[in-house]
């Protein structure tokens, strides 16, 4: 069975992806930060749905955590696939003149040396260059990169940016190790993200800006990360795929 990792797997987009991801085979390990119970809940409904699943606590921002989460992957057989997907905003929206440069640097840490630590083992453990069969990265950006997020979280926004350079960047390091590496970025996506930086009526109040009037749903982000990760995708590398009712 091919073994993916989930990194931000116990909530949202993620826990989305990881239930899709088992549906359709894989062996999901479901990463965490602080959320055990809820990463355990979607592992049970995994294994309930006759899938695969183990859950894993590790701050992707720390190595030794990222070290540990590989090797949790690697006892269960060789790794196929990463979804990089675990982010915050650092819910402190506003200006960017009203930011604490702690909130800022902890942004950067999770978002981008999260993902560089992540994409890094992932290459390590998949690239022909050490051995590995080959595999697919999904790295999760959002279109606030190219919007920019202004009054709300510019500096996230540039770390979805620097998000996407890693990918195209990684992608082209890579592409000839059997290693693809792709990005999604979603528009705006009912999940307990918006809620938590103090802007509960996020939904609704941007809703009317989205061409298609509503939210995107995780599992319809999930669809496309699936895709990315599966051999169907198999000539897609360096590509960011908008997953955002047209905005
Ligand atoms: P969410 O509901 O807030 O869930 C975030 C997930 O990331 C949780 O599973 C959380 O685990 C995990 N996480 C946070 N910090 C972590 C760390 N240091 N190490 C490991 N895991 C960590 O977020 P979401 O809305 O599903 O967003 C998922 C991704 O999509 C993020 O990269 C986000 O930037 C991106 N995105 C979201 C939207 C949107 O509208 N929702 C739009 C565009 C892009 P714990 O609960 O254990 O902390």
């Amino acid at each position: 069975m091919s073994v993916v990792i989930v990194t931000g797997g116990s909530r949202g987009i993620g826990a989305a992806v990881c239930r899709l991801a088992a549906a359709r085979g894989y062996d999901v390990v479901v990463n965490y930060a602080t959320g055990k119970a809820e990463a355990d809940a979607v592992v049970a409904g995994i294994e309930a749905s006759g899938g695969r699943a183990v859950a894993v606590g590790a701050d992707v921002s720390d190595e030794a955590d990222v070290t540990r989460l590989f090797a949790a992957a690697a006892a269960r057989g060789p790794l196929a696939g990463l979804v990089n997907n675990a982010g915050i905003t650092g819910n402190t929206p506003g200006r960017l003149d009203e930011q604490d440069v702690a909130v800022v640097r902890r942004v950067l840490e999770v978002n981008v040396t999260g993902v560089f630590l992540c994409a890094r083992a992932a290459v390590r453990a998949m690239s022909t260059r050490y051995g590995g069969a080959g595999g697919s990265i999904v790295t999760v950006s959002s279109t606030a990169a190219r919007r920019g997020s202004p009054g709300e979280w510019v500096h996230y926004a540039a770390s979805k940016a620097a998000v996407e350079a890693l990918t195209v960047g990684l992608a082209q390091e890579v592409a000839a190790e059997g290693v693809r590496v792709n990005a999604v970025a979603p528009g705006l996506v009912d999940t307990e993200l918006h809620a938590n930086a103090g802007m509960p009526d996020r939904l609704d109040r941007l809703a009317p800006l989205i061409p298609m009037g509503r939210a995107g749903r995780p599992d319809e982000i999930a669809e496309g990360v699936v895709w990315l990760l599966s051999a169907a995708a198999s000539f897609v590398t360096g590509s960011v795929l908008p997953i955002s009712g047209g905005r």
